[in-house]
């Protein structure tokens, strides 16, 4: 077993009852088709960052985990103030749980994307002065009624996305539960609401507005983070390309979206543990854009561990998608 892997989608939820409001509530296990006891189960280990969680670390090979609080995070709080104050308290909270034992956690800020102005000055804050390695935003952010869903490809946020090329930390882009009446398609099949379909299709579409908006055109040394081996992206981007050559339909994007994939896009391997699908990745973005993850504690390290351990890989790529690319990307301490 390899014993040096750096996990970089690794949840964890805050104590405090004000925290659990947001990130328990609001995003309830049970009406995503978790049973109740897995549930419990579930918020015990996203509250854990001691012995339960050190020792599924050590029982799978990971040095150091990189906690992101669990979704949506601040990405649900449609009150801008709100958000702005909660998303200060969690990383503050956070950084001093990493300051605790920082051989084994770094962290990754979470943002109140409600304004943009803010998120940009928060993110600033916690890479500068909190020692977080970037970000892990939610999908869209719920803005001002429940309803209303922002997604960050508009000129509007073009101010965050040059802070986030100045500071040189990625940005990780991670699914939430699409709102009901974005999600029209399914209803009445509520087993396609959650991880096994929808999650993919609302953050495949927001990497995809990114790509379109021409932001990586602005800001091309802007990184992004995908899990699980690159949502639908990596399957999708041949036939966008080619529909966009026959018709651009006002799109201002300048160059075809495979290239910002391969430029301006990493991927993690976070619960698809599924190997044709690793390898289709691998031959899109490359061993040296595909890093390691679990999604714990909504998967199993040990489980991804022991797929991954037994995968055939060249000894170089494997320790760059452990370690070695994660070290790069997020600026850690080897
Ligand atoms: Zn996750």
């Amino acid at each position: 077993m390899s014993t040096r892997k750096i996990a970089i989608e690794e949840h964890l939820s805050l104590r405090d009852p004000d925290f659990m409001g947001v990130t328990a509530a609001q995003f309830d296990g049970t009406e995503v088709g978790f049973p109740e006891q897995a549930w419990r189960s579930l918020t015990r280990k996203l509250l854990d960052l001691d012995d339960e969680r050190i020792a599924h670390m050590d029982a799978s090979g990971i040095e150091l985990s990189v906690l992101s609080v669990a979704s949506p995070g601040a990405q649900g709080i449609p009150d801008r103030r709100q958000a702005v104050h909660w998303a200060a308290r969690a990383n503050d909270v956070v950084a001093a749980r990493v300051a605790a034992n920082p051989s084994r956690f770094a962290a990754f800020a979470v943002l109140p994307m409600q304004d943009p102005a803010a998120a940009a000055r928060e993110l600033r804050r916690a890479v500068t002065e909190l020692g977080m390695c970037g970000a892990m935003v939610h999908s869209f952010s719920q803005v001002d009624t429940v309803d209303n869903a922002v997604y960050y490809d508009g000129r509007e946020y073009w101010g965050f996305w040059a802070t986030v090329e100045q500071l040189g930390v990625p940005i990780y882009l991670h699914p939430r539960k699409m709102l009901d009446r974005h999600s029209r398609m399914i209803q009445g099949h509520p087993w396609l609401a959650t991880a096994a379909w929808s999650f993919a299709v609302d953050t495949t579409t927001h990497a995809l507005r990114l790509m379109g908006s021409g932001l990586f055109d602005r800001f091309p040394g802007v990184q992004v983070v995908l899990g699980h081996l690159g949502e639908m992206v990596p399957f999708t981007l041949w036939r966008t390309d080619h529909w966009m050559s026959i018709e651009r339909n006002g799109c201002p994007a300048q160059r075809p979206f495979a290239e910002y994939f391969a430029n301006n896009f990493h991927v993690t391997i976070s619960a698809v543990l599924s190997t044709p699908r690793l390898e289709d990745v691998i031959e899109v973005i490359g061993t040296q854009r595909v890093l390691y993850a679990t999604d714990y504690p909504y998967e199993s390290m040990e489980e991804t561990a022991s797929w991954w351990d037994a995968l055939e890989l060249d000894p170089v790529d494997r320790t760059a998608m452990e370690r070695g690319n994660a070290i790069a990307l997020l600026g850690l301490n080897s």
